[in-house]
C-alpha cells in the first residue's frame, strides 16, 4: 500500500509555559530545572482516560511543533549556537528549529497530572518549550530502550558550561517581592536561565549590552561582564 503524500496531524494539546518569547528558552530540556509548564489537552483528546498509566513514568517524550518560526524558511545546513555560530553542518545533524517538517521532540520529566473544572494538565518539569506549542504525541519515556549509556553526542557530547550570575542588591529585593507575592522560586529560575548564556553567537563579543528576557509577566534587564552575568532589575513586561 501507497503511503499518503501529506498527513494531516491534529494536536493533541497547547504548553501553558513561563517563557512567553523564544529568547531564553533553553537549548535543550533538564538545563532549567525550576521552569514550569504544563500541557493542557484539546478536545477531543481532554479525557484523562487517555493519560490512564502515564503516571508510573517519571519522563515523557513530547513531540511539538515549532510553531513560532514554522513559516521561516529552512536550510540544508545550519550554525548550531554550540559551534559558535560559525561552523555549519547539515540540518537533521543538529536539533535546530529550522527543519523541513518544523517538529520539535523533548523527554521531560513529568509532574502531576491534574483536572481543573473540565480541563486537563500534565505537569513538566524543565521544559524547554515556548508558551502556545501545539503538541502532537505523548508517549513515555522508557529507560531500557531510549536510554543509551555508551551513545554518541557529536558537537554537543556536555550540556555548555554556564557562567556565574549575580543579582544587583535591587534585583534580589525585586525577586524576593515577587516570590513572596506569587510562591514562585523567580530567581532561581532566572539565575538558571541566564547562566545558560542564551545569547545568540554575534551578540556573545559584546559586553555591557542590556539584555531583557521575559519570564511569566516579567521582564528581566541583565549585562554580561567579562566573568558573570548581573542581573539589574526585573520589571513588569510590557
Ligand atoms: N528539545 C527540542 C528538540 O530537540 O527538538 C527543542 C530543541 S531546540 C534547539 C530548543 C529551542 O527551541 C529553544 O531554545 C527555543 O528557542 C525553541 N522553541 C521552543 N519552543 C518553540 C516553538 N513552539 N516554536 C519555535 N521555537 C521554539
Amino acid at each position: 500500500m501507497s503511503a499518503p503524500a501529506h498527513f494531516t496531524l491534529n494536536p493533541i494539546g497547547i504548553v501553558h509555559s513561563c517563557y512567553k518569547e523564544k529568547f531564553g528558552i533553553p537549548r535543550q530540556p533538564g538545563l532549567v530545572t525550576e521552569s514550569t509548564a504544563s500541557i493542557e489537552l484539546l478536545p477531543p483528546f481532554n479525557r484523562l482516560d487517555t493519560l490512564d498509566g502515564l503516571e508510573d513514568f517519571s519522563h515523557i517524550w513530547v513531540q511539538f511543533i515549532f510553531h513560532a518560526t514554522m513559516k521561516e524558511n529552512w536550510k540544508a545546513k545550519v550554525r548550531p549556537p554550540r559551534l559558535g555560530g560559525k561552523e555549519k553542518i547539515g540540518v537533521f545533524a543538529t536539533r535546530a528549529t529550522h527543519r523541513p517538517n518544523p517538529i520539535g521532540l523533548s523527554v521531560i520529566k513529568l509532574g502531576a497530572i491534574y483536572q481543573k473544572s473540565n480541563r486537563i494538565f500534565i505537569e513538566l518539569l524543565g521544559a524547554d518549550l515556548l508558551d502556545g506549542t501545539p503538541v502532537l504525541d505523548i508517549k513515555p519515556y522508557i529507560p531500557y530502550a531510549d536510554s543509551i549509556p555508551e551513545a554518541k553526542g557529536g558537537f554537543a557530547p556536555l550540556p555548555d558550561r554556564t557562567t556565574l550570575v549575580v543579582f544587583s542588591p535591587l534585583a534580589k529585593t525585586q525577586c524576593d517581592h515577587y516570590q513572596s507575592l506569587h510562591k514562585r522560586d523567580i530567581q532561581t529560575l532566572i539565575k538558571q536561565v541566564i547562566e545558560q548564556d542564551p545569547r545568540p553567537s554575534y551578540l556573545q563579543q559584546k559586553e555591557g549590552k542590556e539584555h531583557g528576557i521575559t519570564l511569566w509577566d516579567l521582564n528581566i534587564r541583565w549585562r554580561a561582564h567579562p566573568e558573570y552575568f548581573e542581573v539589574l532589575h526585573i520589571e513588569p513586561s510590557p
